[in-house]
């Protein structure tokens, strides 16, 4: 153990005189900005670490003392695990700093690799951890012992659904492994090639500490609280592997800080039960690579259910990213080049088979590579519990169903789906009908306490999916009026989601049918469904009550259950309010909406947008200040489409206090803009949103608004 602390030690050591020689450097341009690109959080792990706000190079010296500080306490203290620890955190606050620089002087990120993980990408995946398409996040450390067995772990962590960043060195290490066995690597694979520079595993951590920010609440600067968020919340951990160099030594031990379990298939000695993890395993050694990544999730105390989809290429959420190229695919269907169609409806119980494929198509064999082919898939399912309601929400899942099969590309869904099969999959004997077996698994697998019987026939005939897709169409205006059409006066019981406590413990999402679940990724159906599949799940119905506020939207029953959930945080609930008493956020959210005083009106960001904006933030500093499950009147998380919903803060004069959109989002909700406002008496109420083209200052947009004759104006003072 103590050869591990000496290393770390000289490893720390090495990265401060790095760091003080570039900090030395920098101060010839003191005013010199310094930044990571789209961060709420400047140098995240030394706001967490310390609540320094380093902006200019200038305040880099303010760092380097508390880095100083802490190194010093480590060299004085006796030789522990605790020492090691110390000079490994000391070492990737100096890391970070090294980082930034190399930012600021255009040396990273390098072409092919990632760099640091900018707040709108983590901010989606925090989605993904807690409906658990990902389960998990690995660290990899060092190299493997060979190229084969570099693809061994990845491809065990992708089965896993583990998100993987890879710290290269200089020589590129694991990631060249991955290369030379033809690994497929990229934010889209869960395998994310993070630097190539030493300080690389910093880029892990100042992720870690933006997640406790964000999701958790937590505060710069109380890293006691901070370390304590990640090492309860994060299932994450450390894969080191090969021989550790000083360097490597020091981020390994800095690492144990955050709670992160090491687990080394090279010769280090394990500690068990110091409490630097949550289940004991701090530092673990298992030889056996095929054993390592289970090993890595039993310290975690990740549980993941693995899917084994009866075809003949691998299967899994890593997946589902990926993209095939033109000239990669075998045969495609649909995306304007054929006709496709995809449709999933309730049968009765006894009209179908449960498990019967019928093919009425050619099988991939007999088609021409590189053609576009029709096809319809018609999914048939019935149960005793499976209702009408639930249709569009299991049809949806098709998507992600097809998508987790490495070789299948799928987008879009009803009659404009646009599907590809591989040549590599092809070459792997992939067969269409495996389309089939595909959801017949998934569907079955997922939906267990619904559907009873699946039942899939696969039609290549043009005239045969011309019917389908007629049928098809009267059936999707059915679903969309009945959705359209459903008010929240219409029900007694909202649902609720609380799967982002996982994350941000306090937060609560209320959801009706007029109000998405701030993620995006959940309606009040959705909602109902999830409850009827796991009643123990993340959703719950919760009662309306007696009414308290109608305008504001504030129910007896709903403040209950939301003070109870909140943990005696949120005592009251205006879900149609904006400014008194609003939805709390988590972080996960699509777009935030920010009062702006001077309009009397809002504007709305969304996280694809990273320009500036007219409160003077882009998305994630804007984003920054809403997070972790508190109510801040005047701003709020919100899911894109609840913009043109009618209870959009109706409380305060709904869509209609729009000034602002960035002009993508404008143009994704344009349609339904358009309605709404003709709802509300407005027809040409789109023309008098602003958007970064008009300006992305007040000033700017003022006069735009003022010409358009912008209706906010005019409606009662916000503030
Ligand atoms: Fe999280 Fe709310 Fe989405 Fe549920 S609906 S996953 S709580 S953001
Ligand atoms: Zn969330």
């Amino acid at each position: 153990m103590f050869e591990l602390i000496q290393l770390a030690i000289e490893g720390s050591k090495k990265f401060i005189s790095l760091g003080e020689g570039e900090v030395l450097l920098a101060r010839k341009d003191s005013e010199g900005l310094i930044q990571f690109p789209d961060t709420a959080y400047f140098l995240p792990l030394i706001f967490a670490l310390w609540g320094v706000e380093i902006k200019r190079n200038k305040d880099l010296s303010r760092a380097m003392h508390e880095i100083n500080k802490l190194w010093t306490e480590a060299e004085s203290s006796p030789l522990t695990l605790k020492k090691g620890l110390k000079a490994g955190l000391a070492a990737l606050a100096a890391a970070e700093i090294l980082s930034a620089l190399d930012y600021e002087k255009k040396k990273e990120p390098l072409p092919n690799w990632v760099g640091f993980i900018p707040d709108s990408t983590f901010r989606a995946l925090g989605v993904q951890l807690v409906d658990g398409s990902i389960s998990g996040l690995a660290l990899i450390i060092g190299q493997a012992r060979d190229d084969a067995a570099a693809s061994t772990i990845a491809r065990s962590l992708q089965e896993r659904n583990i998100l993987t960043f890879l710290a290269g060195k200089e020589s590129g290490g694991f990631t060249k492994q991955l290369e030379k066995a033809d690994v497929k690597m990229g934010l889209d694979t869960h395998l994310i090639p993070l630097s190539n520079k030493i300080y690389t595993p910093v880029y892990f951590f100042n992720l870690m500490v933006r997640v406790a920010l964000t999701f958790g609440g937590q505060k710069g600067g109380t890293f006691d609280k901070i370390f304590s968020y990640c090492r309860e919340k994060i299932p994450a951990f450390i894969l080191s592997l090969g021989k550790l160099n000083a360097e490597d030594s020091a981020f390994v031990l800095g690492g144990l800080n955050f709670g992160t379990p090491i687990i080394s298939e090279g010769d280090i000695p394990e500690v068990k039960g110091q409490g630097f993890t949550l289940y004991g395993d701090d530092i673990i050694v298992e030889k056996d690579i095929t054993r390592l990544v289970p090993r890595a999730l039993e310290a975690r105390g990740i549980k993941v259910k693995i899917t084994k989809v009866p075809i003949p290429v691998a299967y899994s959420g890593a997946f589902a990213g990926e993209r095939i190229r033109k000239e990669e695919m075998s045969v495609e269907f649909g995306g304007g080049r054929s006709r496709a169609v995809e449709l999933l409806i309730k049968k009765e119980m006894d009209e179908i088979e449960d498990g019967k494929i019928i093919m009425k198509t050619k099988e991939i064999d007999e088609l021409v590579e590189g053609k576009a082919y029709p096809l319809g898939i018609l999914v048939e399912v019935a149960g005793r519990k499976m209702q009408k309601d639930f249709e569009p929400i299991i049809e949806r899942q098709l998507h992600t169903f097809y998508n987790e099969a490495l070789g299948i590309w799928h987008i879009s869904s009803r009659d404009t789906i646009w599907m590809r099969i591989s040549k590599k999959a092809k070459e792997a004997s992939f067969k269409i009908k495996d389309l089939a077996e595909i959801l017949l698994c998934r569907i079955h697998g997922e939906y267990d306490a619904i559907v009873d019987k699946v039942q899939i026939t696969i039609l290549g005939d043009k005239e045969e999916i011309d019917e389908l897709i007629s049928r098809a169409r009267l059936i999707y205006l059915e679903r969309d009026e009945r959705l359209a059409g459903m008010k929240d006066e219409d029900v007694d019981v909202f649902y609720s989601c609380l799967l982002c406590q996982s994350f941000a413990p306090d937060h609560v999402c209320i959801i009706t049918p007029e109000r998405p679940g701030l993620c995006g990724a959940f309606s009040w159906l959705d909602g109902k469904a999830s409850y009827e599949i796991n009643p123990v799940g993340g959703n719950e119905p919760v009662k309306k009550g007696k009414t308290i506020d109608e305008k504001a939207g504030q129910w007896e029953e709903v403040n209950r259950y939301v003070k109870e959930k909140s943990h005696g945080r949120v005592e009251k609930l205006n879900l149609y309010s904006l400014m008194e008493n609003p939805l709390t956020s988590c972080g996960c959210f699509e777009a935030v909406v920010a009062v702006l005083p001077e309009t009397n009106g809002v504007m709305v960001v969304d996280r694809e947008h990273s320009g500036m904006t007219p409160c003077g933030m882009p998305f994630s500093t804007l984003a920054g200040s809403v997070g972790g499950g508190q109510q801040t009147p005047g701003f709020m998380g919100i899911g894109r489409k609840y913009v043109t919903s009618p209870k959009f803060m109706s409380n305060e004069g709904g869509l209609l206090r729009v000034v602002w959109l960035p002009k993508q989002l404008k143009e994704f909700l344009k349609e339904s803009l358009i309605k709404r406002a003709e709802a509300v008496g407005q027809p040409d109420f789109f023309e008098m949103i602003a958007d970064e083209t008009v300006g992305v200052t007040v000033e700017k947009i003022i006069p735009f608004l003022k010409k358009k004759g912008h209706p906010a104006f005019k409606l009662p003072p916000l503030l």
